[in-house]
């Protein structure tokens, strides 16, 4: 454990900086095979390369489990006063105004998280599409709320810090019934086919009719956009319980175009762990009690022991890890 303690603080101060956004238009990355390929994308932009890399494939016989403060959530049950859906040539967008920011706090988190946008990636079938893998299982859909760290003043500074950002993911899973949620953005597509077009949405969506039922259950841990840069800036809160949505509102997203073709599919593949510890909180936490790491991390130890080196550790990884 205090190896791998360490390897996360060295891990915290040594990652990579970079400046452009997520989801830019001027990039030039794709996801077919060809120059523009995943396995292409270091080439022009060298913290692809990093070793710190998102997606990755969580196994859950291997994660870590924790008991963290309750993720705290802010303005999500407001309706935002305009949205603007892009094709961005990558994925689609969803940019939310609001007279309040959104914002995230608590559970891994130290500082405070404002939102920024949200988007989208899938597979070209329903058997795969979701960009990190849980025991080696691609879901078809997977959703990336992204919010950026209030204690710098923008975006862009953000990206340049290794808390700059956190990106909660849910997964889907296709049911026979639409997703009325969703209905709104999938009729829209038809007016964004083509790469660059924008549209807006008369009515719109709260973040909370976004989220799943249960926001205590997810799987926590440091990597970095799945699109070039590649910037290792953020941390994944990835849900546990998937969303639902019919085959024919995915199938509508597979429809889009990029600038090279059809846009049938825009995950990038999973990259190596390198070690970097994946938490998984199992919820349940009462307000005041303290964070306790659970099983695999103090099988070996006595129980007075283990607690009060578990407690050190949560201290540790609140100042260091998140
Ligand atoms: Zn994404």
């Amino acid at each position: 454990m205090l190896v791998q303690i360490a390897a996360a603080v060295l891990w915290t101060v040594g990652l990579a900086c970079g400046s452009p956004s997520h989801g830019e238009n001027e990039q030039s990355f794709g996801y077919d095979s060809g120059e523009l390929d995943p396995s292409h994308w270091a080439n022009e932009y060298k913290t692809c390369s990093g070793k710190y890399q998102s997606p990755i494939d969580i196994e859950e016989n291997l994660v870590t489990k924790v008991n963290l403060p309750l993720l705290r959530f802010h303005n999500i049950d407001t309706l935002p006063t305009s949205t603007t859906i892009t094709n961005n040539g990558h994925t689609v967008v969803l940019q939310l105004n609001y007279t309040a920011p959104v914002m995230i706090s608590g559970g891994p988190l130290t500082p405070t998280y404002r939102f920024t946008q949200l988007h989208f990636h899938w597979g070209v079938n329903d058997s795969l599409g979701s960009e990190d893998l849980i025991n080696n299982h691609s879901y078809p859909m997977e959703l990336h709320m992204v919010f950026s760290n209030t204690d710098y003043d923008d975006e862009k500074i953000a990206l340049t810090k290794n808390d700059g950002l956190v990106v909660l993911a849910m997964f889907f899973e296709i049911t026979q019934e639409d997703n009325p949620v969703y209905s709104e953005i999938v009729n829209t597509l038809g007016q964004i086919n083509m790469p660059d077009q924008t549209s807006n949405l008369l009515v719109g969506f709260t973040i909370r009719s976004m989220l799943p039922e249960s926001t205590e259950l997810y799987f926590t841990y440091k990597g970095s956009l799945t699109t070039p840069p590649c910037l290792e800036v953020v941390t994944w809160i990835d849900f546990k319980h998937p969303i639902q949505l019919s085959h024919n509102q995915v199938q509508a997203f597979r429809m889009l175009r990029s600038k090279h073709g059809q846009l049938t599919h825009n995950s990038r593949p999973v990259q190596e762990l390198s070690g970097r510890p994946v938490w998984y909180n199992v919820g349940g936490f009462a307000a005041l009690n303290t964070p306790t790491i659970q099983k695999n991390t103090a099988a070996s130890f006595g129980l007075a022991i283990s607690k009060i080196f578990m407690l050190l550790c949560c201290k540790l990884a609140t100042l260091t890890l998140f």
